[in-house]
């Protein structure tokens, strides 16, 4: 949970998770659903389904231990170099080395390394120092320590020099470079997408159900339900926002392709814009109602006030607060 996710924003999720899940054994029986139920909110769910895939070998090869041998670790789906170096050092006590993006930083610092973060000579150099200063006693402990070093005193914009155990042998503190270091990978700018999205619901009040799609495996959003979407057509990207035409357009294509019918609004009901880190989306979005389906559409009602039950991402509860403003995000 706490790659790419803030510990604190982690916690309660973890906490929840393990209360619905509190031994391989129930992950490994759970849903695909339940998981990413349970994992709704946090993004990035292909972690939640590795982490399932990974439970289910656990307790299928290896009786629900975590195996102790790097191979068989390595050997699960979901655990890379970072992760078998966690569980080893950690769980076994045994010299594996860990680089997050503390470590990362900590080391680039000591040797001063001036090549930017995930070109291949900067990984090596890190990964071979981190090899090489875990080989010492008490090495889970020493790589705990190694990462809230980072966290606590190693920070990016002010490091704590004065308090630090390696300031006499840091390379960056003796030239006065601290702060420039690590050199940061070069960003990709998140690719603009223009989406329209129809939020078809039926019934009233407490019966009310809006109809999703769960995403297929292999697409974006895998496992997870959505509102029907398309991407916006050509003319609504030439024009602009005055093609109100063709934004209606846009919205009748996309009922029609889902295979879903009933009264369209007029107009859209607003705009969610929303930003992963390889794309940022801005979705039309449009309301339908008394939704009939075809036989062939990929949709199903789901009662509003069973979303909690479903892997539902972020995405999905913004456009519905955009169209039913008594749903909360
Ligand atoms: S001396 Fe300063 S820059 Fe060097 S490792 Fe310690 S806190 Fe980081």
């Amino acid at each position: 949970m706490c790659q790419q996710t803030r510990v604190d924003t982690a916690i309660p999720y973890y906490h929840r998770f393990l209360e619905r899940f509190p031994t391989p054994g129930d992950l490994a029986e759970a849903t695909e659903d339940e998981v990413l139920a349970a994992w709704s909110g946090l993004g990035y769910y292909r972690r939640a389904r590795l982490l399932h895939a990974g439970v289910k070998e656990v307790v299928a090869q290896y009786g629900g231990a975590v195996p102790r041998g790097a191979e068989e670790r390595r050997g699960l789906p979901g655990v890379g170099r970072y992760t078998a170096g966690a569980l080893g050092s950690i769980a076994f006590d045994l010299p594996e080395p860990i680089v997050d993006g503390n470590v990362a930083r900590v080391l680039s610092r000591l040797d001063r390394i001036e090549t930017p973060l995930g070109r291949a000579e900067t990984e090596r150099a890190l990964w071979t120092r981190a090899e090489a200063l875990v080989a010492g006693p008490r090495p889970g402990d020493f790589n705990q320590a190694l990462m809230e070093l980072g966290a606590l005193v190693c920070t990016p914009k002010a490091p704590g020099c004065g308090a630090c155990p390696w300031a006499a042998d840091c390379a960056a503190h003796a030239a006065g470079v601290e702060t420039s270091l690590p050199v940061p990978r070069p960003k990709k700018k998140p690719v603009p997408v223009s989406l329209t999205a129809v939020v078809a619901t039926r019934g009233r009040g407490a019966d009310r159900e809006v109809l999703l799609e769960r995403r297929a495996q292999g697409e974006l959003f895998a496992g997870l339900w959505m509102v029907p979407m398309v991407e916006a057509g050509p003319t609504q990207l030439a024009l602009g926002d005055e093609a109100a035409g063709s934004l209606r357009d846009d919205a009748q294509r996309c009922a029609r392709e889902h295979g879903v019918s009933g009264t369209l609004e007029a107009d859209p009901r607003g705009e969610v814009i929303h930003v992963l880190s390889h794309r940022r989306y801005r979705v039309r979005v449009w309301r339908l109602s008394a939704a009939r389906t075809r036989p062939e559409s990929p949709l199903v009602p789901q009662r509003l006030d069973g979303l909690s039950e479903l892997g539902v991402p972020r995405l999905t509860h913004k456009i519905l607060s955009a169209a039913l403003p008594s749903h909360e995000s």
